[in-house]
């Protein structure tokens, strides 16, 4: 097989230094560049473990990255990187390379038209990493009707209602299934994350909100599942390991990865459970906001807002759901194309500052 380019954004991150792993595993990928943001001592050593040959720093702006992609042309491009950010990075790496592996959601729940747009101008393919849109990704026939992801419910599922603004940061820090970073963590506690989720997959798929289904699956065994026309339901179950996704969107649709580490099924039991709206509020508003990208693009920067202050201990735990809703409910327009998404960002991040000072 020939040996194909890759340029991977957010190299540092959990993503990406998984992404190498399974590269350097797999072999016949050359590593052309790798950004980190501040960890420039860990982009160095993971640098020099794994043969990547450039490094590429953007903690003040994407322009090196953006010109080296338009330079360079890769293959395959991986983008890692949370937050707004990844929206521009994205669009970029439609237009310059064959494939992009999105591990950001934020770049479809803010920018989802201007990525289908600008992937139907190109020959672009677009592959998720996230792994309960991979795993639609692999069921997925014309003929979905409905489709199903499921979610751990977060470190607080059994915690009780009148408890939950008790939570600190370090009991909410704890993930059942997978080890992430701590905004995704505190994400999946509020269920925000399965939010973008649902609206990622609406933009990936061509579905409507209501085509969404998510229940609470404790086993974090079955990722995702679609129900067909003809009364068929297919379901995806795998391994909480990162690498199995990120493996399939490099190499897809041939699989090369090799992983053979199969723990046993016998005895086990799959349940799924209902979604409660009273411990989960913020994740409701994903379905009502779905059709609005300014709203969309104030979910996601009020989340961030909140998760920052929740970490510093400025706000409680249900304190987060409640500043989003607000700035939601606050932030209107009709962005038509990136910058005025950044406008709404901006303002939604500067509304959501005042809001928790005057909590
Ligand atoms: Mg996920």
């Amino acid at each position: 097989m020939a040996e194909r380019t890759v340029v991977i954004v957010g190299m540092t991150g959990s993503m990406g230094s998984q992404a190498l792993e399974v590269i350097k595993k797999m072999g016949s990928f050359r590593v052309l560049a790798g950004t980190y943001h501040s960890s420039f001592e860990k982009a160095q050593m993971l640098a020099k473990e794994y043969g990547v040959e450039k490094l590429i720093c953007t903690k003040n702006g994407s322009e090196e990255l953006e010109g080296f992609l338009e330079e360079n042309m890769p293959d395959i491009v991986l983008v890692c990187i949370p937050g707004f950010a990844s929206l521009p990075v994205t669009l970029k790496a439609l237009l310059t390379s064959k494939r992009v592996l999105l591990a950001s959601k934020e770049a479809l729940v803010c920018g989802g038209w201007l990525v289908r747009e600008t992937k139907e101008e190109t020959s672009c393919e677009l592959i998720p990493l996230d792994s309960e849109h991979s795993a639609v990704m692999q069921l997925y026939e014309p003929s979905v009707e409905k489709i199903l992801l499921t979610s751990s419910g977060g470190a607080l599922r059994d915690w009780k209602l009148e408890d939950l603004d008790k939570a600190r940061p370090e009991d909410v820090l704890k993930h059942p299934v997978w080890k992430m970073g701590k905004r995704i963590t505190i994400d999946s506690a509020t269920m925000v994350n399965k939010g973008f989720e649902v609206l990622e997959a609406c933009e990936l798929f061509q579905l409507r909100a209501s085509q969404v289904e998510v229940l609470i699956h404790r086993e974090g065994l079955v990722h995702a599942a679609v129900f067909l026309k003809d009364g068929t339901v297919k379901m995806h179950l795998g391994f909480p390991d990162m690498r199995i996704p990120i493996a399939y969107g490099l190499t897809y649709p041939d699989r090369r990865y090799e992983h053979r580490n199969w723990p046993s099924l016998i005895g086990t039991q799959l349940e799924f459970q209902q979604v409660e709206r009273e411990h989960y509020p913020a994740f409701y508003l994903a379905y009502e906001i779905e059709n609005d990208y300014a709203k969309r693009t104030a979910y996601n920067a009020a989340d961030e807002v909140c998760v920052e202050a929740f970490l510093r201990g400025q706000i409680k735990f249900t304190d987060i759901a409640r500043v989003v809703e607000k700035i939601v409910e606050r932030i209107e327009g009709t962005p038509r194309d990136l910058r005025d998404l950044k406008d709404i960002d901006e303002e939604s991040r500067k509304l959501a500052e005042e809001v928790i000072e005057w909590l």
